[in-house]
């Protein structure tokens, strides 16, 4: 199938989701273009997808600016950092991205905050939450999270949206609900989180069950990818 046609099939199994579990409408798709060409963002965007999720940095700043210098990129896309984020990256990041969906340690919140430039709207945040506690994955505790919250809450330059986390294979339904009941447990304090993102290619039903807005999905758009080759 083309990259359209899998956009195509994975829209219409959110609906089936949603339509099961009672959430029409209100789960957004991200499409994970890590490590794939600009031709693909292309290919996608013929097909309507208008927000890409990047991992690496440099590789995704390329990509960034060659989209909006691009012939074919009419509507302004929303890029979505997901990768892990260190210190001496975050000005690219604050510079160049819409969303950053993987903060996890006040440093990198006021890092980002002080390098978003003036004249660009605040930078949607997303917290990261290590769910699973395993140690090879980033992301808070939750029993950090509420102080890390309160923190980004207060950063002028960063709007915070809500929460991010990656599932572990086959622990869907022990850690998914319990992101739902941080995240909204969280909206008590912070009623304007409207982001949940959870579910990626291989437990996308699951996120939406318990409550995604936002599944990110990379395989089952773009196919398989390539590692072999060097994109940091
Ligand atoms: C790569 C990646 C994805 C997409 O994963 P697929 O299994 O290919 O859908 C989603 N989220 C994050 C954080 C990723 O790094």
């Amino acid at each position: 199938m083309s990259i359209e046609q899998q956009i195509q099939s994975i829209r219409s199994q959110i609906a089936e989701s949603e339509q099961r579990y009672h959430r029409q409408g209100q789960v957004k798709l991200l499409a994970v273009s890590k490590t794939k060409p600009l031709s693909a963002v292309e290919q996608a965007y013929h097909a309507g997808q208008r927000c890409f999720g990047e991992n690496y940095v440099q590789e995704a700043v390329d990509k960034i600016q060659a989209a909006a210098e691009s012939h074919w990129c009419q509507e302004t896309l929303e890029w979505h950092f997901i990768g892990p984020l260190q210190s001496n990256k975050t000005r690219l990041v604050a510079e160049n991205f819409d969303w950053v969906q993987t903060v996890d340690r006040a440093k990198i919140a006021q890092r980002l905050n002080n390098q978003r430039p003036s004249h660009q709207k605040a930078l949607n945040v997303c917290i990261q939450v290590n769910i699973s506690h395993e140690e090879s994955k980033s992301g808070i505790d939750l029993d950090q999270l509420s102080a890390l919250a309160e923190l980004v809450s207060q950063l002028p330059n960063l709007k915070f949206r809500g929460l991010m986390t990656i599932g572990t294979r086959g622990k869907a339904r022990e850690e998914f609900p319990l992101m739902q009941q941080a995240f909204n447990h969280l909206k008590n304090d912070y009623p304007e989180l409207d982001t949940l993102s959870m579910g990626m290619t291989g437990d996308m039903p699951q996120a939406i069950e318990y409550g995604s807005t936002l599944v990110r999905i990379g395989t089952a758009i773009f196919g398989e990818r390539d590692y072999t080759q060097q994109h940091h």
